[in-house]
């Protein structure tokens, strides 16, 4: 029988980092959204439309899965819509560690190291 074996997959992450960007045309300020991932909006007049780019980006990002929500989103500086590394592995680490805590020890002491 082949052991469940879990397999990180570390793929580059696109990050959304939407932002309304200001500018001006003939006919006065203009709004756009702007993403950190490459896409960008219509030029509006209106702020609003502009934000509307902005949540309408935002709700055809895929959900996080739940044990990648990001627990301390100030501190890992992630936002809503982003999987949190740092707290996935805390949660892998855990599930471990509750798991089978001998052979966690076992493994980062080694008889080597006491001389
Ligand atoms: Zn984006
Ligand atoms: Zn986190």
């Amino acid at each position: 029988m082949a052991r469940p074996k879990k397999t990180s997959t570390a793929a580059a992450v696109v990050r959304h980092r939407p932002a309304i960007t200001r500018g001006a045309d003939e006919f006065g300020a203009t709004y756009r959204l702007v993403c950190t991932c490459g896409r960008t909006g219509e030029e509006h007049q209106v702020r609003s439309l502009a934000r509307m780019d902005l949540d309408r980006h935002l709700t055809t990002l895929p959900l996080v899965p739940e044990q990648q929500q990001c627990r301390d989103p100030k501190r890992h500086d992630r936002r809503a819509w982003e999987p949190c590394e740092l707290c996935e592995h805390q949660t892998v680490l855990f599930e471990t560690a509750e798991g089978d805590p001998t052979a966690r020890l076992a493994h980062s002491i080694t008889p080597d190291t006491i001389h």
